[in-house]
């Protein structure tokens, strides 16, 4: 089964009806983004930068930033490279300093772009070593916990000024470096309408998603299967997000665990989701299923998911439909 899966390592993740989905893969060190190349990613889809925060005390200065994020970009040799800005909070484990202390809760404190907004300068340099990296490669930034129109048009505007700044220096630096939004805050999800337009890509972080959409703390598992991706809630706020996207032409990837586990594949190519972003350690798993499902029979199938008022249909349909 091992050689089985890694000669899919060359294989295109492709359905059986001839339609090529997107597998990015989300990294969270260097040995990651060698691991998704070796894998035939077509790309991080998602670069977790708390890694460059959480070791020391210190905090990574400009040029440490920019040598991580270049190493990226060259180690996928033009392939695209999506790089989160920090993704910190009370919730992990934070020597910085940068993060509250105690918050009462931590899952709806001061974490993701609200910490990045607080803190002078924060995202200003994390910027800067961004945008220094794009002249090495493709690169697109993601944007974490993004609630709705201001925050986006705020970082927005520091990506403009951060790469106008880069250029009057000298730098050389890419012609556009794409935004976009992670959708993993449920008014970001419902007011994406507003705010799609200044956004170049979307990412759909199920694991928090999931979390917020049913007030159910993922990391608590006394819940038990309270947190769980197959509510009808979730698909439904799904679908709406993918069609937003669509009817945008914006690119829309999910990014969450989800993603990673071959028992969901044909439930979100079902919803239309046509790329994903997942860890290399089930990359080829992923691929395989990929290459099993048949997405137009997928798609006429969808909308029998949203009849399911339980999880119990939801998990029928995902029998009957699984590639296994
Ligand atoms: C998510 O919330 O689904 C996600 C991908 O981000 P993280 O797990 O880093 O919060
Ligand atoms: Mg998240």
């Amino acid at each position: 089964e091992r050689r089985e899966l890694n000669r899919l390592r060359r294989e295109p993740s492709r359905t059986l009806d001839g339609v090529d989905i997107k597998l990015w893969a989300n990294a969270e060190s260097r040995d990651d983004v060698t691991e998704a190349h070796a894998l035939g990613a077509a790309g991080v889809g998602l670069y977790r930068t708390e890694f460059l925060f959480m070791g020391s005390s210190e905090l990574p200065d400009e040029d440490t930033q920019f040598r991580a994020y270049r190493d990226a970009v060259i180690g996928m040799t033009g392939r695209t490279v999506t790089i989160r800005t920090l993704d910190l909070g009370a919730d992990k484990a934070d020597k910085t300093g940068l993060a509250l202390r105690d918050e009462p809760n931590p899952a709806l404190g001061l974490r993701g772009v609200r910490l990045s907004l607080a803190r002078e300068g924060l995202l200003h340099t994390q910027l800067r070593a961004m945008a220094r990296a794009s002249g090495y490669g493709p690169l697109r930034a993601l944007v974490p916990m993004v609630s709705g129109f201001e925050e986006m048009r705020t970082v927005r505007s520091a990506l403009d000024a951060v790469l106008f700044e880069l250029r009057s220096e000298g730098f050389e630096v890419a012609d556009h470096v794409p935004l976009g939004a992670m959708i993993e805050v449920p008014s970001a999800a419902i007011a994406l309408p507003d705010f799609i337009g200044l956004c170049d890509f979307l990412s759909i972080g199920t694991n928090d998603l999931v979390q917020y959409l049913l007030a159910a703390d993922r990391t608590n598992e006394a819940l038990g299967e309270l947190y769980s991706p197959l509510h009808p809630a979730v698909l439904r706020v799904l679908r709406d997000v993918v069609r937003v996207a669509n009817r945008r032409g914006k690119p829309v990837a999910v990014c969450g665990e989800i993603a990673g586990d071959p028992m969901f594949t044909p439930l979100l190519l079902a919803l239309g989701i046509g790329e994903l972003s997942l860890h290399p350690a089930t990359m080829l798993e992923v691929r395989r299923a990929v290459r099993a499902c048949d997405l137009s029979a997928l798609r006429a199938a969808a909308p029998a998911l949203f009849r399911a008022r339980e999880r119990a249909g939801i998990e029928a349909w995902l029998k009957a439909h699984s590639a296994h």
